[in-house]
């Protein structure tokens, strides 16, 4: 897969509606998008195969939701008031601006090809907002640049409540905010995004072992998304890469058409974070380890993953464009479980009661997944539209259905259809989905 397929990529999900540029007839804002309703259903699945996988499968793991507004003194502890920086630079003939570690200084501008930078300058990731109706005298603070935050500064609500023992998570999904300076390669790289965070709270001593544990865990669950495991890695950051509170890190990466980039971060935090909020907020941030009878300071592994970049990579990893019968084939190989809708179910023709037979499966379907009636033009032209959108099965309900309750279910992939009783539909679904 080259560049120009991210490009068919967007197209693609314009229009089939998975994605739409944010306040389009306005003119777009650069870098938002806007999910329409194939996005958002599979982005739901997503999160929902996610917080499955992480927090309903597991007894030692447990939700929350914060507030993206947070106190400031949150933003303090945490280091980013101080050291959420990228370094910027500007091209003094342009004014284009570039993240000073993403362009090679000695050479030209790529945009308009003259050699004259300013000096690098650190620049401050966070969004500032004002809290109150008057802008000068209210509080301010900061749009949540991770969820992270919202886990530790709850660590002692959570831990009391749940009556968790170490070792044990906390799991987040939400927004997310940060003015990158440099966006692009569509969902990749956005200013508002959003995040599926883990933070495991062990024994200090215990990292090592957890941190492979998550690493294995996490990868794996890139895997059962049905994405391609040779397109997959975990590549260990080297020390200079390493975040402020980090002493070991592994980026889940996956080979984009532009190149082997980060899905998610899986750290080292030690016991940095809850360090930071015992001492800003004078508030005691302990475990009593029942074993010892001691108090302790737990420390953290991380899994920090991107719902948009792994929405984006199901998306470019399930993309193909195949020969058929001498025409073109676009189809999206998505996973059952990610899919949109997970069956179409299409009369033949528009009469003879076959429309009718095809609204009532539709409706036992439903009971269980999505599922969708079209019966506008040809049959071929039907089942494209649904190759395109990533549907696995389609039903197709014809005169024979009529004569003997039969219908074909179609497989996307490989274009076989085999004939089966209406009243099998949904447990042949079962079985092909797992
Ligand atoms: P990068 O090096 O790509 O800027 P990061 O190392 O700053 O990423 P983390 O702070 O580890 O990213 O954030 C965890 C995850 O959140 C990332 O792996 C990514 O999936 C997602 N993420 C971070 N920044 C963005 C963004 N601007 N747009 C979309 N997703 C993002």
């Amino acid at each position: 897969m080259d560049l120009k397929s991210i490009e068919n990529i967007v197209s693609l999900c314009k229009r089939r509606g998975f994605i739409f540029q944010s306040s389009e007839i306005y003119g777009g804002l650069g870098s938002t998008w806007d999910y329409g309703p194939y996005g958002v259903e599979m982005k739901q699945k997503i999160k929902d195969f996610w917080w499955h996988d992480v927090v309903t499968s597991r007894e030692n793991v447990v939700g929350m939701d914060a507030a993206i507004l947070m106190h400031p003194k949150t933003w303090e502890a945490s280091g980013h008031v101080s050291n959420f920086h990228d370094p910027l630079v500007d091209c003094k003939n342009c004014k284009a601006r570039y993240r000073a570690d993403h362009v090679d200084l000695n050479k030209p501008c790529e945009r308009c090809g003259k050699k004259d930078w300013t000096e690098p300058r650190q620049f401050n990731l966070m969004f500032k907002t004002a809290i109150g109706p008057v802008e000068d005298s209210g509080e301010i603070t900061y749009l949540r640049p991770e969820t992270a935050q919202g886990i530790f500064v709850n660590f002692m609500n959570v831990q009391g409540t749940s009556r968790q023992k170490l070792p044990f998570g906390i799991a987040q999904l939400g927004k997310a905010f940060r003015n990158e300076i440099t966006t692009g390669n569509f969902l990749f790289r956005t200013r508002e995004f959003e995040q599926m965070e883990l933070e495991f709270f062990i024994h200090p001593g215990e990292n090592e072992k957890w941190l492979d544990y998550w690493c294995e865990e996490r990868l794996n669950w890139f895997k059962k998304l049905g994405i391609n495991p040779e397109k997959l890695r975990l590549r260990p950051h080297d020390k200079d890469e390493l975040a402020h509170y980090s002493t070991a890190c592994f980026d889940v990466e996956y080979e984009f058409p532009f190149g082997w980039s980060e899905l998610e971060g899986i750290a080292d935090r030690g016991t940095f974070d809850l360090d930071q909020h015992n001492e800003y907020s004078g508030k005691k941030q302990q475990y009593f380890d029942p074993q010892t009878n001691e108090r302790i300071i737990p420390a953290v592994v991380e899994s920090s993953a991107g719902v948009d970049r792994t929405f984006l990579t199901c998306l470019v990893d399930a993309y193909c464009e195949e020969e058929v019968r001498d025409k073109k084939r676009i189809v999206l190989k998505l996973d059952p479980k990610i899919a949109p809708i997970t069956c179409a179910v299409l009369p033949l023709v528009k009469k003879d009661g076959l429309p009718e037979i095809a609204q009532k499966i539709v409706e036992d379907i439903r009971t269980k997944y999505s599922a969708f009636f079209d019966q506008g033009g040809s049959i071929g032209r039907r089942y494209r539209r649904q190759d395109e959108a990533g549907t696995p099965y389609g039903v197709t309900v014809d005169h024979q259905t009529t004569e003997d309750g039969t219908v074909t279910l179609r497989d996307r992939d490989t274009m076989d259809q085999v004939r089966i009783s209406t009243d099998n539909i949904l447990s042949e679904l079962q079985s092909r989905i797992q």
